[in-house]
């Protein structure tokens, strides 16, 4: 996955070093975000999310060191290289700074030609490491997450519900007759048809919704925050997008339709991720005991 226009921040107090190299960079055209203290270094790097960071040791507020520090927390599982740039010689400096975690640590001065070859192969690692993490945590049929993902993010979720008092919900859905759409359109006209079913999907949730390929033909979605009246909102638009207008694979235009085993969690009561599952597998059972294409939902008081 490469970034088509890398996005750099550079953190230091001093206006001269700065300039000069953000001037190296626009060479190369990187994108160039700055900040003049270890404090505004936290909150640009929070709000703009750079690809690669430039730090100063000395800097006002923060020192380097704290800055890494705090911006570790907010890489989460990306791969955000930290180049340490200094005056500083100190081996006790470099040392803190490798151990905390910088990819880095050069000292000032340094050739124009130096900086931006290791910018070069350090971009180069990451955009290796989120094509490999892109792979390991989504489907790539249809851009949901695959299952292990799913269920890692969906644990915390639910841990975070029942913790906090707050609802949640949760759908467990399965393309109704799939076997003969397979039969109709072949394999690979059913890929897609799976394909274009993740992807109306996606466009029914919201960011902080979590939907995952569960395998074959079923998929999960995790509401955070909503409650039981809110999953019957979402699962009569799942519905609706999903039967409104026919799916198209080569010249063959397929009806499709789902069936939908819904669980909302009112309650601070204990519940495993197997036991969420396991409910809504036995809604999904209902629905399509029901002759499909409906929903059922299970309320958890
Ligand atoms: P039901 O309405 O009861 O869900 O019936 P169904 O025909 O959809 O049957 P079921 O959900 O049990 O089976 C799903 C089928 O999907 C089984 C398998 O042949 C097929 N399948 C599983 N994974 C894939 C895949 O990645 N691509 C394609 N094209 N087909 C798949
Ligand atoms: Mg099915």
């Amino acid at each position: 996955m490469t970034i088509i226009r890398p996005k750099i921040l550079i953190a230091d107090d001093e206006p001269s070093i700065r300039d000069a190299i953000k001037a190296i960079l626009l060479s190369e055209h990187y994108e160039v975000v700055i900040a003049r203290n270890g404090k505004e270094a936290v909150d640009v790097f929070k709000k703009e999310s750079p690809d690669l960071v430039i730090l100063d040791v000395c800097m006002p507020y923060l020192d380097g060191f704290k800055v890494l520090k705090a911006i570790k927390k907010f890489f989460a599982e990306r791969y955000i290289p930290v180049i340490f740039l200094t005056a500083s010689v100190a081996i006790d400096h470099k040392l803190e700074a490798l151990s905390g975690g910088a990819v880095d640590y050069l000292t000032k001065p340094v050739s124009p030609q130096e900086i931006l070859a290791r910018i070069r192969n350090f971009l180069e690692i990451k955009a290796r490491h989120d094509t490999l993490k892109e792979a390991a945590v989504y489907d790539w049929m249809t851009g949901a997450m695959n299952k292990g993902h799913f269920i890692e993010k969906a644990k915390d979720e639910l841990e975070l519900a029942v913790r906090n008092k707050t609802p949640l919900s949760f759908i467990f859905m399965d393309i109704d007759g799939f076997k003969k759409i397979n039969d109709e359109v072949g394999h690979l006209g059913g890929d897609a048809i799976i394909g274009e079913f993740g992807r109306r999907l996606k466009k029914t949730i919201r960011k902080i919704d979590l939907l995952g390929r569960f395998g074959g033909d079923e998929f999960m979605i995790m509401l955070p925050h909503k409650g039981k009246k809110e999953c019957l909102v979402v699962a009569g638009r799942i519905a609706r997008i999903i039967s409104s207008r026919p799916m198209v694979f080569e010249k063959a235009k397929v009806r499709v339709s789902t069936s939908q085993g819904l669980v909302a969690l009112e309650t601070d009561k204990m519940m495993s991720m197997d036991q969420l599952i396991q409910t809504a597998d036995e809604a999904l059972y209902e629905a399509k005991t029901k002759g499909g294409n409906c929903y059922v939902l299970k309320t958890i008081l």
